[in-house]
């Protein structure tokens, strides 16, 4: 294999090999899919961190995998898998060496653009009147004193599709969420193909996985496709200047047409290995001609309310705002922090809540996410990654709810 680094080829277009892993026009260039090896995958998170990113991918803390700084393949959760189900996460080790032998982490992308809790802005009282913090604003609006931009690395196929719908969600109507477009802006994102999904994913029903393909996903900037027969290595995929730019900054040779299929031969096989499915036909109409359900009360009479699902879910939004001030009540802040529809106080309005049962809100919670998102924001609002089925304490499954209410029973895949 030629020891040939992406910056050195020549600006023609390069062969296209009969896989699905396909060359990318990116600018002015045309260019093929590359490979790495171990030592590759560090040089890329060098590379990063050169480039001033702060780098954040998955790690292994308090017995989960989440969202960590990444500075050396150690950080990473090498020879990690994990067990989901209904109300469970377990890590386990796996026979072999994978970096990413995973399915979805305890938490998504979506704390990273859009924090829990936000200072909006700080203001003190003087006797010169009442003053904003200058500090406690930067460009965009953001706040100044930030330790991006981020370079998320490990970003899955369902979660690209999540940080779309923000996208959408967040920046796509009259006025933008200028903190949340700051982050985005700024963030370097490379993208993994699940090889082990887990006993709670139901990607392939939604269209969203396994695989980064873009479509109306997120752009990746770079994907990679980690390889473990023959070799440890990464098949990576360009999807940006910024993803070529950063390529060219490591020695990648191009991949040779069988690193090729078997990055498909990983994806396809993943695919076949979804632990749930939802039959999304005509969904969002059995939603809302399902209003009245007895369905509703029977998994009221289960849910604790407890937010996690809406805590858990990539694509949920919902927040509220705090006021808060000194003793002297001359500094005061205000901060959005993330709420939950399944709040009785969320839907508190001029003297009343408004879904004051349980079997409202998740009546609401269900509907919106299958259904009425779709005449909202034109996509469903579930990317299929099943964190509020492994995250629910009280073992509710959304696909099992779904198929209730049509009066099947999903099929699943024992984990
Ligand atoms: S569905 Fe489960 S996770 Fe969601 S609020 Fe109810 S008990 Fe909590
Ligand atoms: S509703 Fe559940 S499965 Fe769908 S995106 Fe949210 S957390 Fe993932």
């Amino acid at each position: 294999m030629a020891e040939e680094s992406v910056g050195a080829q020549s600006a023609e277009t390069e062969p296209s090999a009969p896989t699905t892993v396909g060359p990318t026009t990116v600018g002015p260039r045309t260019i093929g899919p590359r490979t790495i090896g171990i030592e590759g995958l560090q040089a890329l998170i060098d590379a990063l961190a050169a480039r001033g990113y702060t780098v954040l991918g998955p790690s292994v803390s308090g017995g989960a995998i989440v969202n960590g700084p990444i500075r050396t393949l150690d950080d990473l959760p090498r020879g990690w898998g994990d067990e989901q189900e209904s109300a469970h996460y377990r890590l386990r080790r796996r026979d072999d060496d994978a970096f990413f032998g995973f399915a979805a982490g305890a938490q998504s992308a979506k704390p990273v653009f859009f924090p829990t809790d936000e200072l909006l802005w700080r203001g003190r009282r003087s006797r010169a009147g009442f003053t904003v913090e200058p500090e406690s604003a930067g460009a965009n609006g953001a706040p100044a004193a930030e330790s991006g931009p981020y370079a998320l690395l490990g970003v899955r196929s369902c979660d690209l599709h999540a940080i779309a719908i923000h996208d959408r969600v967040l920046t796509g109507r009259v006025q933008a969420d200028a903190h949340y477009a700051a982050r985005r802006s700024g963030a370097f994102i490379v993208s993994v193909s699940c090889t082990d999904p887990a006993g709670t994913c139901f990607c392939v029903s939604m269209g969203t996985g396994p695989r980064p393909e873009g479509g109306s996903a997120a752009r990746f900037d770079l994907s990679l496709t980690e390889l473990l027969d023959g070799g440890h290595r990464f098949v990576v995929e360009v999807g940006s200047d910024r993803g070529a730019e950063v390529l060219a900054d490591i020695t990648a040779p191009p991949a040779p047409l069988g690193d090729l299929e078997a990055a498909d031969a990983v994806a396809a096989s993943a695919a076949t290995r979804m632990g749930r499915t939802l039959d999304t036909d005509g969904l969002k109409e059995l939603l809302y001609a399902n209003v009245e359900s007895p369905r509703w009360d029977d998994v009221a009479s289960r849910c604790l309310a407890c937010t996690n699902c809406t805590m858990v879910c990539p694509t949920c939004f919902c927040t509220t705002v705090n006021d808060v001030s000194d003793l002297t009540g001359d500094d005061g802040e205000r901060h959005r922090v993330w709420d939950s529809c399944f709040d009785a106080d969320f839907s508190y309005i001029h003297g009343g809540t408004v879904r004051e049962s349980t079997k409202s809100r998740y009546r609401q919670w269900m509907t919106h996410k299958l259904g009425s998102w779709i005449d909202q924001f034109g996509t469903s609002g579930c990317v299929g990654c099943g964190r509020c089925v492994t995250w629910c304490p009280a073992a509710i499954d959304i696909t099992a709810e779904a198929a209730a209410l049509r009066g099947t029973t999903p099929p699943t895949r024992p984990n």
